[in-house]
């Protein structure tokens, strides 16, 4: 077995096998420039040099039902983050277009909350004409809702759905208590039913095993989600993750990487917590590693980078802002 091998695999439309999975995720560090080498010539055969860029407003926040140990705006805990109900349509275009002249092409409404009835739809709605008007691709991170309504917001130009699964069915009951993980993956299936272009993925650095990281993988391979987002814990004072540290520079390119290997024509964002592991000096790395789209600006609750300098990573990296 050769890293080579794996790698030539993959392009030739092989999944890993277990014991491959096995051998990326305990390559010698030494190793990880070449893992990351590998993962970015497969990005490179699906995407090119084309890196998506979107954006997200945080457009409804707090105050939510559900206890997730990562997040600011869980009601259950005590973090000093923002509550306020849904913006207005006005508010979210500026926002819209703001992004839309940093570089952004998707343009994300991202409201807290664990949601089936009773939510503002109509609002909904008006955001993302609002977000289609000011010339971006409009997204939609409601909570779960069901069929009918994403029908109903799909018929009102929204474009995609964003859903996280968060981690592996096995460690999510570890991070959150109040809902099923089965609703989190229903709420998926149901975007794809509604063929919305549906971005779910998770976030890193809460304590999952790296057999967690292949769980989910393959599970979001399973489901047939074209976009997957990869967040990286800032831990939040006030929430229980507050203590844990963030993970390496290192441990996070890996994950991209492996990532990589296991969903080789999904797009992959990086997301939150770039900041926080990454930094200014090494933030580059990660348009090497296998990514093949970023979100630029600020997270819900935590700060962003400065989106020109992401476009000039993006640049000296000999790469482009893809047009989706
Ligand atoms: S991650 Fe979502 S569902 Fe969980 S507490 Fe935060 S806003 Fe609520």
């Amino acid at each position: 077995m050769s890293l080579k091998a794996i790698s030539r695999a993959v392009l030739d439309g092989r999944a890993p096998s277990d014991s491959e999975i096995r051998y990326l995720i305990d390559l010698e560090p030494d190793r990880l420039p070449e893992l990351l080498g590998h993962a970015h010539r497969i990005r490179e055969a699906r995407f090119g040099n084309a890196v998506g860029l979107c954006a997200i407003i945080n457009a409804k926040s707090g105050t939510c039902s559900e206890d997730c140990a990562f997040c600011a705006q869980s009601g259950h805990h005590r973090a000093n983050s923002p509550a306020h109900p849904l913006l207005d349509a006005g508010t979210i275009a500026e926002a819209a277009a703001r992004a839309g002249e940093a570089g952004a092409s998707r343009f994300g409404i991202v409201a807290s909350g664990k949601l089936v009835g009773g939510c503002d739809l109509d609002g909904f709605e008006r955001g993302v004409r609002a977000v289609a008007a000011a010339g971006l691709i409009p997204d939609l991170s409601p909570g779960i809702l069901d069929r009918v309504q994403l029908a109903r917001l799909k018929a009102a130009g929204l474009r995609g759905y964003h859903h996280n699964l968060e981690t592996s069915a096995t460690h999510f009951p570890k991070m959150c208590t109040t809902h099923a993980y089965a609703e989190d993956v229903d709420a998926v299936r149901a975007g794809l039913d509604a063929g919305l272009y549906v971005c779910s993925g998770g976030i890193f650095g809460i304590g999952e095993t790296w057999d967690d990281r292949v769980e989910l993988a393959l599970l979001l391979g399973e489901l047939g989600v074209p976009s997957v987002p990869i967040n990286f814990l800032t831990p939040i004072p006030g929430t229980p993750l507050e203590d844990r540290a963030p993970l390496s520079p290192e441990e996070a390119l890996r994950i991209v990487a492996l990532y990589r290997f296991l969903l080789p024509d999904r797009q992959l964002r990086v997301c939150g917590g770039r900041p926080t592991v990454f930094g200014a000096a090494r933030k580059a790395e990660l348009l090497g590693a296998g990514a093949s789209g970023l979100m630029i600006g600020d997270y819900l609750t935590t700060r962003g980078t400065d989106a020109a300098s992401d476009l000039d990573d993006i640049r000296r990296a000999g790469q482009v802002p893809a047009k989706e």
